[in-house]
């Protein structure tokens, strides 16, 4: 028997598989048919950060952008960056963030080079004045049917932007991560799951389970905790501008346990636990936002 108070998760979101659709690189959100729910007419918050300062890579849109309204709307100041192109995206972010009555501004970095992750740790801190929720979540991913097809430059970037620029983040934020702070890393289940067509991708988010457990260890001693977020098929910009083959949209989700594809929104509380009080026993964690598929290390 059905009860009103009872949503059946199936069929909370879009149950259809999704359109092919050009695309420009990098994919803006606001372009996207249909757009990703990330939140921003349904997250409620209730002061879980009150007073907190976050930084969300990749925080545009999203992922990151359903965690950076979450965290503004829970109370944060919240620093997006984005990476030139998504302009767009990121001003949206921000209106949002300062809609829920917090500070907000986006910074350009592409991670594809060297340092720009560390400067825009420090621009991002210049303008905050403390960063306690630290969320590394940018990165890039494209699809490759065959290794012929994979150029080491790619290689070579998808390595720079979704793992090397977390260390070069980490190193430029350690002296200001005041104990109580959280970091939060975004792998995947291609950490645990590697696919054939994602190589470099799924590699480097093995790297980042993997650095996230190393992180919880070396910053216990300080308070500060480091967990991650495994996300399986999500509804975003990452799957247009390359990140899936043609012909793989009209299923995407189809093959979860909820028959479906997940929505941005849907993984805003995980993040909102591992940065606040709440999670207070919780470091080294990875916590998988599937749709059902299992993760294990
Ligand atoms: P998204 O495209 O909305 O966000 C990814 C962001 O990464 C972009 O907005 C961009 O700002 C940033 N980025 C990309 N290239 C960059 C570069 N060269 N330099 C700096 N930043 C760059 O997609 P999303 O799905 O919200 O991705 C967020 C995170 O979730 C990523 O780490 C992704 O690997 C992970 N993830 C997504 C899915 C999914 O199905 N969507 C599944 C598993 C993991
Ligand atoms: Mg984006």
């Amino acid at each position: 028997m059905a009860q009103e108070n009872l949503k059946d998760p199936r069929h909370m979101y879009r149950e259809e598989g999704y359109p092919e659709q050009e695309s420009k690189s990098p994919a803006v959100q606001a372009e996207m048919t249909p757009l990703p729910d990330c939140g921003e007419a349904s997250y409620q918050g209730t002061g879980k950060l009150k007073g907190r300062h976050a930084l969300v890579t990749g925080g545009d849109s999203g992922i990151g952008r359903a965690a950076a309204i979450a965290f503004a709307r829970e109370g944060a100041d919240v620093v997006v960056h984005y990476l030139a192109g998504e302009e767009a995206d990121a001003e949206e972010t921000v209106k949002l963030i300062e809609e829920a009555g917090q500070r907000g501004k986006a910074i350009q970095g592409d991670f594809r080079q060297a340092g720009e992750a560390s400067r825009v740790f420090k621009k991002a801190l210049d303008f905050l004045g403390e960063i306690d929720i630290l969320v590394l979540n940018a990165a890039q991913q494209f699809a490759r049917k065959s290794l012929s097809e994979l150029s080491m430059e790619q290689v070579n970037d998808t390595f720079q932007v979704n793992i090397i620029s977390m260390f070069e983040m980490i190193k430029e934020a350690e002296p200001h991560l005041a104990a109580g702070s959280s970091i939060i890393t975004t792998t995947s289940v291609q950490s645990f799951e590697p696919s054939e067509t994602l190589l470099d991708y799924a590699a480097t988010n093995s790297a980042v389970s993997s650095l996230t457990v190393s992180l919880a260890k070396y910053f216990s001693d300080k308070g500060v905790r480091a967990n991650s977020v495994a996300p399986g098929p999500i509804w975003t910009a990452l799957q247009l501008d390359g990140g899936k083959l043609p012909g793989e949209l009209e299923k995407f989700g189809q093959n979860s346990l909820m028959k479906r594809a997940g929505q941005p929104v849907e993984l805003a509380p995980v993040y909102v636990f591992l940065a606040s009080e709440d999670s207070s026993y919780v470091t080294g964690q990875i916590y998988g936002v599937t749709g059902g598929q299992n993760i294990d290390l």
